[in-house]
C-alpha cells in the first residue's frame, strides 16, 4: 500500500508543482534561505523578497558579509527580524567549514529546527528525512486514520516515507495547501484517496495571537524606524505603548544587535 501510495503521489506531484522560485533547485543555499523565509511567512509574501535577497547574496559567502542593516532592510516585510540574524550566522558558519552532510548536523546550524533540517538536507542534500510541520502532521494522520502527534507522528512519518524524500516532502507540502486543506478536503481531487483512512481526521489551526498590541508589532516597528533614521522613542508613542516597554523592547533588539 505504502509504495502505490507513493508512486501515486509523486506522479500527481511531478504534474501539479507549484511553480515557485526556489522548486528545482538543490542549493542547499537556496533551499535554506526559502525554508528560513517560509517559517512564519506566507508563500506569497516570500516570493519577491526571496528573489531579491537571493540576486543580492547569492552565496553564504556573501551573505555572511553582508551589513546588518542591509540584510535587515531586505527582510523587512517578513517579520521575526531575529530570522535574518540567525540566517546569516549559518551562513556563516557553512562559509568556514561547508555543509554539515547528516540532518543532526544541519540542525546545529543557528536557526535550524528539526523541520527546516529536514527539508533543506531532502531537498538539496539527499538525507532520507520527513519534513514534518502542520501540514505533513495533518495529512497523514488523515492516512493513518487517527490524529498524530510526536513520537508516534514521527515514527508513522519514516514508515511512510518515499522516496526520493525531497521530491516526498514537496508534494505532501504542496498536497496539504491545495488539497488536503484543513477543513472542506478536496478529496475527490486527491492522488491518494484510495488509501486513505480517514478524511475526518480534522486538525483545528492553533489560535493566532492579535498583531497589534504585540510585542512583535513593537519590535517591527522600532527595526523599521532603525533603518529610517527615526527616534525610537516616537515609536512607542505612537503604538501607545509605556516609556518603559518601548525602552525594554530598544534594549532587547540592541543585545540581540538588530539595531545599534
Ligand atoms: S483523501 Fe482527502 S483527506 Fe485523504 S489525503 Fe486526500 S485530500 Fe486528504
Amino acid at each position: 500500500m505504502t509504495s502505490e501510495r507513493n508512486a501515486a503521489l509523486l506522479s500527481w506531484y511531478q504534474l501539479n508543482l507549484r511553480d515557485l522560485p526556489w522548486r528545482g533547485s538543490t542549493d542547499p543555499y537556496l533551499v535554506l534561505v526559502s525554508e528560513v523565509m517560509l517559517q512564519q511567512t506566507q508563500v506569497s509574501r516570500v516570493i519577491s523578497k526571496y528573489e531579491h535577497f537571493t540576486q543580492t547574496w547569492p552565496t553564504v559567502g556573501e551573505l555572511a558579509g553582508a551589513p546588518t542593516d542591509d540584510l535587515l532592510r531586505a527582510w523587512s516585510g517578513l517579520g521575526y527580524n531575529s530570522r535574518a540574524l540567525r540566517l546569516q550566522q549559518a551562513a556563516a558558519i557553512v562559509a568556514a567549514d561547508g555543509w554539515p552532510n547528516s540532518i543532526s548536523g544541519l540542525q546545529e546550524l543557528p536557526g535550524v529546527g528539526p523541520y527546516t533540517a529536514a527539508a533543506v538536507g531532502s531537498i538539496a542534500l539527499g538525507l532520507d528525512a520527513p519534513a514534518v510541520d502542520t501540514n505533513l502532521r495533518r495529512v497523514l494522520s488523515r492516512w493513518a486514520g487517527e490524529p498524530l502527534a510526536g513520537r508516534a507522528l514521527t515514527e508513522y512519518a519514516l514508515d511512510v516515507l518515499g522516496h526520493p524524500a525531497g521530491d516526498w516532502n514537496q508534494a505532501l507540502m504542496d498536497l496539504g495547501s491545495s488539497v488536503c486543506k484543513t477543513t472542506d478536503p478536496a478529496c475527490s481531487e486527491c492522488p491518494v484517496s484510495e488509501w486513505c483512512l480517514d478524511p475526518a481526521v480534522y486538525e483545528a489551526p492553533p489560535r493566532q495571537a492579535s498583531f497589534n498590541g504585540s510585542n512583535r508589532q513593537l519590535r517591527g516597528a522600532l527595526v523599521r524606524a532603525h533603518l529610517a533614521g527615526d527616534n525610537l522613542k516616537d515609536v512607542g508613542e505612537s503604538l501607545d505603548r509605556s516609556e518603559q516597554e518601548t525602552r525594554s523592547a530598544i534594549e532587547t533588539l540592541r543585545a540581540e544587535r538588530l539595531i545599534s
